[in-house]
């Protein structure tokens, strides 16, 4: 944390606005957080989240994942550089959730195993995931965090407590240990966008995502909040906009599915 506002203070200093943009969609946004650090933080609170929870030793449910994943992680490509992949399925049918964090550590639970019936369906959130990686959603937040800090606002306690975990963890919205935070309904429309090029590069029906946020929207409608939804809140439009975009990826798709048949 001390690096990163350090680096933060230095960079305001200097005038160097980390700016990046984001892969798929070309947005440009400001960065305090170098990739490094931020894959260095995923994958340190990766490594807590796997020592905390049980991890699933069910054969069929972790070769899914892998091999959603692996496709996936291969349509990815250079968006997100020097990542060092790894697919955990989390044992908790009652938790239907998913995660992914800097450096290419993705979790998904067995409750969301069960909700995405598909490989289409499981793409379409596992590119959604990563989705926010690639575009830095958790970075940015986190910027947005130390712009605070530097106002003043929580820069005691920041500097106080190492709290880098509670931080990245909190910015990819994982929901572990209190500090989760909802992604914006911006970055939740980026990730949609991204998730689908993703899931059709893989080989992977993009119209998918429809049918998953359907259900989604179904599971909530009984009174119970999934966690992914508290992180990754929906609304109305999600669905539309999909159906917008979902025929320009379809070719991507198509050209997709003849290197994996
Ligand atoms: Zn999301």
């Amino acid at each position: 944390m001390r690096v990163i506002l350090l680096t933060f203070v230095v960079g305001l200093t200097l005038g160097l606005a980390g700016c990046y943009t984001v892969p798929e969609t070309g947005r440009r946004s400001m960065i305090m957080v170098s990739p490094g650090q931020e894959s260095a933080m995923g994958a340190s609170a990766f490594a807590d989240l796997r020592a905390k929870q049980k991890v699933s030793e069910d054969p069929e449910a972790n070769a899914r994942v892998r091999r959603v994943g692996k496709r996936i992680a291969e349509a990815v490509g250079k968006d997100l550089p020097g990542a060092q992949w790894e697919f955990v399925v989390f044992d908790d049918p009652e938790t239907v959730n998913a995660f992914a964090l800097p450096g290419g550590k993705v979790g998904v639970y067995t409750g969301l195993l069960k909700l995405a019936e598909s490989d289409d369906e499981l793409a379409t959130v596992m590119g959604h995931e990563i989705g926010h990686v690639t575009a830095r959603h958790g970075a940015e937040r986190m910027t947005e965090g130390l712009i605070a800090a530097a106002g003043g606002l929580i820069l005691d306690t920041a500097m106080k407590d190492n709290k880098s975990h509670d931080l990245i963890v909190a910015g990819y919205g994982v929901a572990a240990g209190g500090g989760m935070l909802a992604f914006s309904r911006q970055h939740e429309s980026e990730a949609d966008f991204i998730g689908i090029r993703y899931a059709a590069r893989a080989g992977y029906n993009p119209a998918a995502a429809i049918t998953f946020w359907q259900k989604m929207a179904k599971e909530n409608k009984g009174g119970r909040l999934p966690a992914f939804l508290s992180t990754h809140p929906s609304n109305e439009r999600r669905i539309a906009d999909l159906q917008q975009w979902i025929p320009a990826v379809l070719p991507l798709y198509e050209a997709a599915k003849k290197r994996y048949p």
